[in-house]
């Protein structure tokens, strides 16, 4: 059965079809045969929700959208919840989802008939798959009838129907009381306080300008173009709002953008008055596709937009609490500058939209939701987090008897618990500040401003501050706004806008295509894209390299590309080489010393060979074989996985093996990370572990069907690491995630559960456990697993492991060299960079998801915790004052921050924090994934060690096999904006200050960073 986090499938069939406007009858008949499918996460529905928007964003078709969501639910089903077992035909399909609607049937059918074929299942003669997999007659009454079926076979006396009466007094009067005992007071305790309340917060409605008929109205446009709704505002070139529009997304943004400038200008043009565009902005989830099509001035980052409309609002703001439809924001400000910001991840997202579609499945109008919430007297306590929990806990409410309203005010009530505790992670809110801008959408519900005031005043009780918490003018309307300011501030530096007209927008027609002929063929990745070709009236159009594409333009139309990267935004292959080119010269410039270290970890190093002579003499059994296996040494083809601790380990392994004569060639490698590799070997999986874990089934599934097939493979090799080395002091233990050591152990399960596939394949699996930190009981380790296949002597073994840990020291020393001269460079240029608190393996581009290529594009070098400098000058710069304080006995002492430390990548972590916090130019950004039980003890003292220096702390969590890309986009432009601002005062301060004074500032830091550890 599913657990908790991927529960919902009919709930989550259902929500989406309705946010596509798919009524119920054309989703029975949706069908999935013969359409195209595109990537989809099938584990939560919050999670494919958000592929659904992004997906349909770029312009997919809505069948295409549906069909890829039940493939994505087939295969969760076929990944995750058979356990690793093969379903053997026939199969029944029961359950709402499956029972009504042809395309989920479609899909397990074509699902299960790749599995039988993949797994050389045997069909009965002349069935076809159809035939195996059928839902039978009654299927959704298959649980009542194994009720009756169950009844039927107790004992007469076991139970006797008593009628209806009993029911009847429990529903009216046991679980009312129940419910009551179990549940919270209502969101108002008085009709006075609701009054009061409303008095101080309801808004006023808001009231257009009023224009005199032919005069010409000056203004500027700004857009946001958000995941569930667009809105858009005209401001005066005094910075007034003088006209608004809404409407919820279709899907479309730029059918909706032109609805929206359409509104605009009519409520100018009603009033006979004429429109005169200076600029416009753009901000949102499609403010890049919107820039493109209306050649709009500014594309803003969502966060940056916020801060500018609270900023141009309220003069000194602490804290902005946005909350949207799908987003959560928190900007914390001070002295009118972003010092932190939290986003939602995606398993907290879409708080806003549920409350409202939750109001809708109740039958109450969004604009009557909070009425409703404020007349429940009591209201059951939801659970804080992901809305797929709070999904399953309003079933329960309904369950025990809660009514709408109740319900309504229990969610309003859990919003600011998820944004204060489970977004922000900020147990003690005065750290926010004490002036806070409630703005988005949602804040227009009052029944969720109410609760968000009572919980912000709670967490003030006691002390004598009162928080003074403001809801925003134009809520809704925040980001729109700060698009607008943008585009206005440009014009009044002497920019002239670029805007294609308003005559253009009424008129803009586009044709979207997203097919074969789209795809991009400038990498192995072959990415479909989409091409949306634009003709407006006025327009002005440059030759294009697109007249001669396999979609061919016509010659009043421009075309605006949705490519997977920048250089599929074009079609010309020299135009892509120039923009390649311009990449690459920001790569040179700009060090990656995580993408370094992980190609670096897997070339070979050469080490000399080690290995015994081969014997001479040849009478004894024992020594033929021994010699036989020395020669086939050269021979040998052995696969090792690209997984877990391997990322940093590969070279102790491959140095060993190579001292002792098999051929670098001959170690092959799995390929690296991908979604496609994850889809074709993960469907064995028995458990459900972290990501980094389950993708070692989709490795050894490469090995074994890609390169095995390719040329044979003797052996797989994938040590169980136990204890792993480790340059720090004074730490306990030096253990391994246990997770990660026995997945070697869950691969094996895998494929030996139904048929041993290394017995058919004739492969050798070898997974010893190591334990690295000590030699001698390595080195047995590994004589005892390699002894028998190579035909060692204990002494050229103990030679080849001494080879091994030398070509891993060397590793290690040529990137922290490359690393020291790298932050070198930062320190001589007052620039940041950033530096990856994480695990060996999230060195892997698909397991990191690219994110720190994207910090390395924007030009910040790139380090990781496991290849920070260790040279003696700048430890003792940066640690010396303490050792000599006695506050640590050595630079790689963590005893101050961490006394438990066993785990050694979560020693690592915490030091690699401290060096960050230490150094001035280097931020950190934290990486962790989704079911990670290692990292979570540890988040607290890192972002603590990090945040009390006053360095900049960001993280993404949560990472799975989805790739969540629009969220990852906002984060890094966030924090690119972020750190931009901190650059420039960084040079500003190192170009305005005298040395003395330099010194006395840094001395006065020493002094705060001794404060800040005694505190820890
Ligand atoms: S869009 Fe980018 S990633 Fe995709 S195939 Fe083209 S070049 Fe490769
Ligand atoms: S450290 Fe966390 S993410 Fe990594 S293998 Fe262990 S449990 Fe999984």
């Amino acid at each position: 059965m599913n657990d908790k986090c991927a529960g919902g499938t009919g709930a989550v069939l259902d929500k989406i079809a309705s946010k596509l406007h798919i009524s119920p009858a054309q989703l029975a008949e949706q069908p999935y045969f013969g359409i195209r499918l595109h990537q989809v996460a099938g584990k939560c529905g919050v999670f494919a929700e958000t592929d659904i928007n992004s997906l349909q964003k770029q312009g997919v078709p809505t069948d295409e959208l549906m069909a890829s969501l039940f493939d994505a639910i087939v295969l969760q089903n076929l990944t995750v919840l058979t356990r690793g077992h093969t379903l053997y035909p026939e199969v029944l399909l029961l359950g709402g989802p499956n029972v009504l609607i042809r395309g989920m049937r479609e899909a397990w059918q074509h699902n299960l008939g790749l599995l039988w074929k993949g797994r050389r299942i045997g069909l009965p003669k002349g069935a076809e798959t159809q035939d195996l997999v059928t839902v039978p007659e009654n299927a959704l009454y298959y649980a009542a009838l194994g009720a009756v079926e169950f009844g039927r076979m107790e004992e007469e006396a076991a139970a006797r129907y008593l009628g209806t009466q009993c029911l009847e007094h429990y529903v009216r009067d046991q679980r009312q009381a129940a419910k009551v005992r179990r549940g919270d007071p209502g969101l108002i305790s008085s009709q006075f306080e609701l009054l009061e309340f409303k008095n101080q917060y309801s808004r006023k409605p808001f009231v257009a300008a009023n224009f005199s008929a032919g005069t010409t109205v000056r203004a500027f446009i700004g857009i946001d173009a958000g995941s569930t709704s667009t809105k858009a505002v005209l401001l005066s070139d005094s910075s007034e709002v003088l006209c608004k529009a809404y409407q919820l997304s279709h899907g479309d943004p730029i059918q909706d953008a032109k609805e929206l400038f359409e509104s605009l200008r009519n409520q100018v043009e009603s009033q006979e008055a004429r429109l005169e565009i200076l600029g416009v902005g753009t901000t949102g989830y499609a403010k890049n596709i919107l820039r493109d099509a209306l050649c709009a001035d500014i594309a803003l980052v969502e966060t940056v937009a916020h801060t500018r409309s609270a900023l141009h609002y309220y003069s000194d703001p602490h804290c902005i609490v946005d909350v949207g439809g799908q987003d959560i924001k928190i900007l914390v400000l001070r002295d009118r500058c972003i010092k932190d910001f939290r986003l939602n991840t995606q398993c907290s997202a879409g708080n806003g939209y549920f409350l409202q579609s939750t109001a809708h499945s109740f039958g109450v109008p969004i604009d009557r939701y909070a009425d409703a919430a404020f007349s429940a007297g009591s209201m059951p306590t939801f659970g804080y987090g992901c809305a797929v929990f709070l999904q399953s806990d309003i079933v329960n409410f309904q369950r025990s008897g809660w009514q709408a309203e109740e319900i309504l005010a229990g969610l309003a009530a859990v919003l600011p618990k998820n944004i204060f505790l489970y977004v922000a992670n900020v147990p003690n809110i005065q750290n926010l500040g004490t002036r806070f801008v409630l703005q988005g959408g949602t804040q227009n519900n009052l029944a969720v401003v109410k609760a968000e005031l009572d919980f912000i005043r709670a967490s003030f009780a006691g002390s004598d501050v009162e928080p003074e918490i403001v809801v925003h003018e134009h809520c809704g309307e925040a980001g729109a706004i700060g698009a607008a300011i943008e585009a206005k501030q440009l014009y009044d530096t002497g920019h002239r806008t670029s805007f294609i007209g308003l005559d253009a927008v009424r008129h803009i027609q586009y044709r979207t295509t997203r097919s074969e002929e789209t795809r991009c063929t400038f990498c192995r990745n072959h990415c479909l894209r989409t091409f949306l070709d634009i003709r407006t009236e006025s327009q002005h159009i440059e030759p294009s390299e697109s007249r001669n594409s396999k979609v061919p333009l016509e010659q009043d139309q421009r075309r605006v590309i949705i490519a997977g990267c920048e250089k599929g935004s074009v079609e010309d292959i020299d135009r892509m080489r120039d923009i390649k080119a311009s990449m690459d010269s920001v790569r040179a410039r700009t060090p990656n010393l995580v993408d370094m270290a992980a190609r670096h970890v897997w070339t070979s190093r050469h080490p000399g060979l080690v290995a015994d002579p081969i014997p001479t003499a040849r009478w004894r059994n024992s020594v033929q074989r021994r010699i036989d296996l020395m020669k086939g040494r050269s021979k040998l083809r052995i696969g090792i996985p690209r997984v877990l601790n391997m990322w940093v380990y590969a070279p102790l392994f491959s140095a060993y093996l190579e001292s002792l004569g098999v051929l670098a060639e001959n170690i092959v490698y799995s390929d690296f990370t991908t979604n496609e590799m994850y889809r074709a070997g993960s469907n064995r999986g028995s458990i459900d572990p972290c990501f980094p874990s389950k993708i070692a089934i989709a490795h050894f599934h490469n090995l074994i069907f890609t390169k095995h097939v390719r040329k044979p493979l003797d052996c797989i090799f994938l040590p169980m690491f136990d204890v792993l080395c480790s340059p720090l002091v004074r730490t306990r233990a030096c253990n391994a995630c246990p997770t990660a050591a026995v997945t070697p152990e869950t691969v094996e399960a895998a494929y030996t559960k139904e048929i041993n596939v290394f017995a058919e394949k004739n492969i050798r699996y070898l997974h010893p456990i190591v334990n690295l930190s000590e030699r001698r009981l390595f080195e047995q380790q590994m004589f005892q697993c390699w002894g028998p296949v190579l035909g060692l002597s204990a002494e050229e073994n103990q030679r080849a492991v001494e080879a091994g840990f030398a070509s891993l020291a060397t590793y290690e020393r040529d990137i922290r060299h490359q690393a020291r001269v790298a932050l070198d460079m930062l320190e001589r240029e007052d620039h940041l960079g950033i530096v990856l608190l994480g695990r060996p393996y999230h060195h892997d581009p698909g397991l990191n998801h690219g994110i720190l290529e994207e910090f390395q594009k924007l030009g910040y070098p790139v380090f990781s915790q496991n290849t920070l400098p260790l040279d003696e000058d700048l430890l003792d710069r940066l640690f010396g004052e303490e050792v000599r304080a006695g506050i640590i006995t050595h630079a790689l002492d963590i005893s101050d921050v961490w006394k438990t430390a066993t785990a050694a990548s979560s020693n690592m972590k915490l030091w690699a924090a401290k060096f960050t916090a230490r150094h001035p130019n280097l931020v950190a950004v934290e990486l962790s994934n989704f079911k990670c039980g290692h990292d979570a003890p540890v988040y607290s003292v890192v972002e603590r060690i990090i945040e009390r220096s006053g360095t900049p702390y960001f993280c993404f969590k949560d990472l799975d096999e989805n790739k969540p890309v629009a969220s990852i986009k906002l984060r890094v432009e966030t924090i690119d904006y972020f750190l931009k601002s901190r650059c420039e005062g960084m040079r500003f301060m190192s170009e305005s200050v005298h040395p003395e004074t330099e010194r006395d500032v840094s001395v006065h830091e020493g002094l705060i960073a001794l404060n800040v550890l005694n505190e820890n």
